[in-house]
């Protein structure tokens, strides 16, 4: 028998099918192609229970979504204090893609922006590491984390490695600060090969509901984060995962998440729920509109506002 919960998701989704607000991104020209029609959800508990409703089964590149996990293998592989002398803490107020770094460190302002994602990038694994095992590293975490192998979609990566002008120019402005040490071109490069993962809401939900449990998979029972790294990436998520519209967020939907330009959204509620929603249109933020939308209802609905006291 269906799970009743199975029949609110869906009716979730019902309820935001007239939204046709907003456009799919169009600067990288695959993203341009998705269907602007497709809408799926997925909800995970920490104790592995997992729901989905809608297009569950549909495919996306996690494109920023990665830059929390990615963050969190950084944070395991180098420790907390090292990888805050590269990459700070504080909300950036600007675009994603913004070429700007703080004033008097040079480090870029988080990560979850571009430019500390990038510079996250080049933390992974170690020094001396070789661009293959930096990447190998972001996807073996990622699917990890997800439960099942995740692949590169090599499309993705080429689209997206063609129109890269903005990547590469943070790249080289982080090298001249001394925050990259390898080659620009392969750090970007790496960089993009982590935003062309491709998943679905399952995954994001799984992998949220890791975060949420300070590190412990829900689904295995094995710890794969440390608690103390779950909650830096959902300290940092909490406050710049939704870029510009991370403050409006918080007070209207209050759980910690990521959004990518492919128009996927991961929540992560502690001790609760994972969140993963697709629909490929988005907001000036470049949010999902009607990811916004699912989270800011099921946090109504499901008491999920971690602000609130009852
Ligand atoms: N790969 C994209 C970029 O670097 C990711 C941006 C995003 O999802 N906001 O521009």
């Amino acid at each position: 028998m269906r799970h009743p919960f199975v029949d609110y998701l869906e009716g979730l989704l019902g309820s935001l099918e007239h939204v046709t607000e907003g456009d799919v991104a169009r600067y990288i020209p695959i993203l341009a192609e998705a269907d602007p029609s497709l809408s799926a959800v997925a909800v995970a508990t920490t104790s592995g229970r997992v729901h989905t409703a809608g297009d569950a089964d549909a495919e996306f590149s996690i494109q920023s979504v990665s830059k929390p996990f990615t963050y969190a293998g950084a944070l395991e592989d180098r420790g907390v204090e090292l990888v805050d002398e590269y990459v700070a803490l504080n909300p950036s107020g600007e675009a994603f893609n913004e070429l700007s770094l703080e004033a008097d460190s040079h480090r870029p302002d988080n990560a979850m922006i571009n430019a500390g994602a990038i510079a996250v990038h080049q933390l992974l694994v170690g020094p001396g590491a070789t661009p293959a095992e930096r990447t190998e590293r972001a996807v073996s975490l990622m699917s990890t984390l997800a439960g099942r192998r995740l692949r590169v979609d090599e499309r993705t990566f080429e689209s997206e490695m063609a129109n890269a002008d903005r990547n590469l120019a943070l790249g080289h402005m982080l090298r001249s600060h001394g925050i990259l040490q390898d080659r620009a071109e392969d750090v970007v490069a790496g960089y993009i090969a982590q935003c062309s993962v491709m998943v679905n809401v399952r995954d994001l939900a799984v992998m949220g509901a890791t975060l949420a449990s300070g590190g412990i998979h829900p689904l295995t029972g094995d710890r794969v984060l440390s608690s103390l790294v779950c909650r830096q990436v959902l300290s940092v998520m909490s406050s710049a995962g939704m870029y510009d519209a991370a403050g409006q967020w918080m007070a209207h939907v209050g759980i910690p998440a990521k959004s990518g330009v492919s128009g996927a959204v991961l929540g992560a509620l502690p001790g609760q729920v994972g969140i993963g929603t697709y629909s490929p249109r988005l907001d000036p933020f470049g949010n999902s509109v009607r990811g916004v939308e699912m989270c800011r209802i099921m946090s109504e609905d499901l008491d999920l506002h971690i602000m609130e006291a009852d």
